[in-house]
């Protein structure tokens, strides 16, 4: 296909050819549930989210899976201090999550399976591990994946699989290694940490082992597309490879693709957005989240993003535009033949579009030539050169690219409780030229964040972005 991504494996930009035709599964490492997500985290999960949407929208049948981290030690350590069970504590964190990701528009994963429903497919997964020699266990129950039998290891991070942990500090409970890189498949049991009794004794899953066996389970032993924050090819995903092309002896993932870092920047000001990191804190402080998925998907992934208070206020101006946009296009009528150039116009615009979505998802680009778009049809808009037709056409375009972006306004159902009659009153009021009521009803809507404007096709009203 004329998708092209970037391997980091191999560190080669080549077309996406799905293992199976027509149909892409991909993988994404999930969140941690023992607090908050930040903005750094729905960064990458948005960047996974464009990328379902993009494959979609060019017709092909994905299957995303992302994991539920719901035991590991930072959940443990949580749950200990609050004095609730595990699973209580993840539950919590995992609930905010999904709100966190609907508020965002990220598309529903197909599967979100959690880790603690997983623990057989681990345990049989450790066990082919032992038993190909490639793992063994210590005094206290513990099971480490024995790096010296794996020559490929450190392929993915371009580390010297000598050098790799030496110096790192041992953990307390991992002095009975045979080598200081193995890396632990299963945590024999301890005081105060949860345990299942399995085939291999009693105890926990390493963090690493939960994805194999997870993305395995649902996409099976090689799958498309593997995805992850930077901060994840080591030695999580290194790991992953490891464990799971030594247990079963086929390559795991066809490409990897990893989304970079997000910076918060920008100087303290008084009640200013910008120091805020969840984005569940940013939503209460009156974000929109249009706004901040907006911010968020901006920038191509592979791009540092540097979040400031003013990539809101951007992002919000831009929406700004667009909503301006579909609401002149929604509200046109002009008697008049149709325009014979628009739909090179807009065939220019699409392959524009999808040349920036295909060279390794470039978002940025892609927006340039949707607001060239924008800029295009507002001319033609001022100028009344467009049909009613036309400009139905020219919306249902638009509309049709946000398949990938996901940041038009939703219908009504964004409108503020109350705002819907007002507007409705406000067009009766100046059918009856009761200007007094009309101008009242106008100030109501801007208290409700509405702006009204009055135009020769009629009364039109848009959202002012909150920042
Ligand atoms: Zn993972």
């Amino acid at each position: 296909m004329s998708l092209r991504l970037r391997d980091t494996l191999t560190g080669e930009t080549r077309p996406l050819e799905p293992l199976e035709p027509g149909r892409i599964r991909i993988y994404s490492c999930g969140p941690t549930v023992y607090g908050p997500a930040h903005i750094g985290n729905f960064r990458s999960f948005l960047f996974a989210d464009i990328l379902v949407r993009y494959l979609r929208f060019r017709g092909l049948d994905v299957t995303w899976v992302m994991n539920i981290t719901d035991v590991d030690d930072k959940i443990i350590r949580g749950a200990n201090e609050a004095g609730i069970s595990i699973g209580e504590l993840a539950e919590r964190w995992l609930e905010q999550f999904l709100a966190d990701g609907q508020a965002l528009r990220m598309t529903a994963p197909d599967v979100l399976p959690r880790a603690t429903d997983h623990i057989e497919a681990m345990v049989s997964l450790i066990q082919t591990l032992l038993e190909a020699g490639h793992a063994y266990r210590t005094d206290d129950g513990s099971i480490f994946f024995r790096i010296g039998s794996w020559p490929a290891y450190g392929r993915l991070a371009r580390l010297d699989p000598e050098q790799l942990r030496v110096g790192e500090r041992v953990e307390a409970d991992e002095y009975g290694k045979a080598d200081v890189r193995d890396f632990a498949l299963w945590k024999g049991p301890k005081a105060g940490e949860p345990s299942w009794d399995t085939a291999l004794g009693p105890g926990r899953p390493g963090w690493h082992i939960e994805c194999s066996a997870m993305s395995m389970a649902y996409l099976g032993p090689s799958f498309d597309i593997h995805t992850g924050g930077v901060d994840l090819i080591f030695p999580h995903h290194e790991d992953e490879i490891a464990q799971s092309e030594a247990a079963t002896g086929q390559p795991f993932v066809a490409t990897w693709l990893h989304c970079e870092h997000l910076r918060l920047g920008g100087t303290k000001m008084a009640k200013s957005t910008g120091n805020i990191s969840r984005v569940v804190d940013l939503l209460e402080a009156g974000v929109s989240p249009r706004a901040l998925r907006y911010a968020l998907i901006s920038v191509h992934y592979r791009q540092g993003l540097e979040y400031t208070p003013d990539s809101l206020a951007a992002a919000a101006a831009a929406l700004e535009r667009l909503d301006a946009l579909e609401l002149a296009l929604d509200t046109y009528a002009e008697a008049r033949p149709d325009s014979p150039d628009l739909t090179a116009a807009l065939d220019e615009a699409r392959s524009r579009f999808e040349a920036a979505m295909d060279a390794d998802l470039n978002v940025s680009a892609a927006l340039a030539a949707l607001f060239d778009l924008v800029r295009e049809l507002n001319r033609r808009i001022a100028d009344r050169s467009l049909s009613t037709a036309d400009a139905g056409r020219a919306l249902g375009f638009v509309r049709d690219l946000d398949r990938v972006l996901a940041i038009l306004p939703d219908e009504a159902a964004d409108l503020p409780e109350g705002a819907a009659e007002l507007i409705a009153a406000r067009e009766a009021a100046r059918a009856n030229r009761d200007w007094v009521a009309s101008d009242r009803l106008r100030d109501e809507l801007a208290a409700l964040g509405i702006a009204v404007e009055d135009t020769r096709d009629g009364q039109r009203w848009r959202r002012l972005e909150a920042v």
